[in-house]
């Protein structure tokens, strides 16, 4: 599944590409994905000139003259940026064409998906981030709130350990429930706390305020280093431009179950938690 690395990529990537371009046309295969109904006939996003792209935890959207279009990868998403003589893939459900060009929406799970939404009425970009966050764009990416973007300056050690005070849940599926701090997915929670030196296991309300000043900075770190190198390669991730990313080598934890850790040597453990596979270094991380 994409995380935010991936997407912040990808979204960085769509820009140089598609911003100022107008929509010639777009279209789609008919088929469902997560809500959209498969019928793009009534969005008229034809003539419709592409101001910017965003990215808002794992979502992007794309700031066009009169609509926004909020679009989530799922688990198998892949934004292919083509000429527009080359053949579709098998599995694309929604394009849009530009002069010379188009962007393929493939999915081949069509767990994704794509949404049209209000335009806010603020003018310049940061304003209008803020306004997509205010408005029905937040609305769409989940009932609760979102927590705050681990890049920016309002992500911090203090927020962190405010917000972890008396939680008794473990510090990985607190971090990855995303109401705290977003885009902390399996991945990076697994390398961030090893980073930090702490087990996944620790109840989050239980971290000093030392320690969680070093898992902020792990987070921060691990999520730059993934951009850097272009995103992580899972099995259906593609960049914008179709190439995969380049950072699976660089796990120390994730997905080396028994292999020796880098620092002490001891083989690295897998254990679950809310279904979802944790590997850390039991000479490494303290609980
Ligand atoms: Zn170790």
């Amino acid at each position: 599944m994409p995380e935010l690395p991936e997407v912040e990529v990808i979204c960085q990537g769509l820009k140089p590409l598609v911003v100022g371009k107008t929509i010639a046309s777009a279209g789609s295969s008919g088929q469902r994905l997560r809500t959209f109904n498969g019928e793009l006939a009534g969005w008229r996003l034809e003539g419709q000139k592409v101001l910017d792209v965003c990215r808002r935890s794992k979502h992007l959207v794309l700031v066009l003259s009169k609509t926004l279009l909020g679009l989530h990868l799922g688990m198998s998403g892949q934004l292919v940026w083509r000429a527009r003589a080359e053949p579709r893939p098998a599995h694309t459900h929604v394009w849009l064409d530009f002069p010379g060009h188009r962007l393929d929406y493939v999915d081949p799970r069509r767990f994704g998906d794509i949404r049209r939404l209000n335009r806010p009425t603020v003018t310049s970009t940061g304003e209008l981030v803020a306004g997509i966050e205010r408005g029905d764009w937040d609305s769409w990416l989940t009932p609760s709130a979102l927590g705050v973007e681990p890049l920016t300056p309002s992500f911090s050690a203090h927020g962190l350990y405010r917000a972890s005070r008396g939680v008794q849940q473990a510090v990985k599926p607190w971090l990855m429930r995303g109401h705290v701090v977003v885009g902390v997915g399996n991945i990076y929670a697994s390398e961030a706390l090893y980073a930090a030196g702490i087990h996944p296991n620790r109840p989050a309300g239980r971290l000093s305020m030392n320690r969680m000043i070093r898992l902020a900075l792990a987070i921060q770190e691990q999520l730059q280093a993934a951009i850097s190198a272009g995103g992580s390669t899972l099995r259906d991730y593609r960049s914008a431009h179709g190439q995969p990313g380049g950072y699976t080598l660089a796990h120390k934890v994730y997905d080396r179950e028994a292999e020796p850790c880098g620092q002490c040597g001891r083989a690295i453990r897998r254990l679950v938690q809310a279904q979802r596979s944790s590997f850390y270094c039991p000479g490494c991380q303290r609980a």
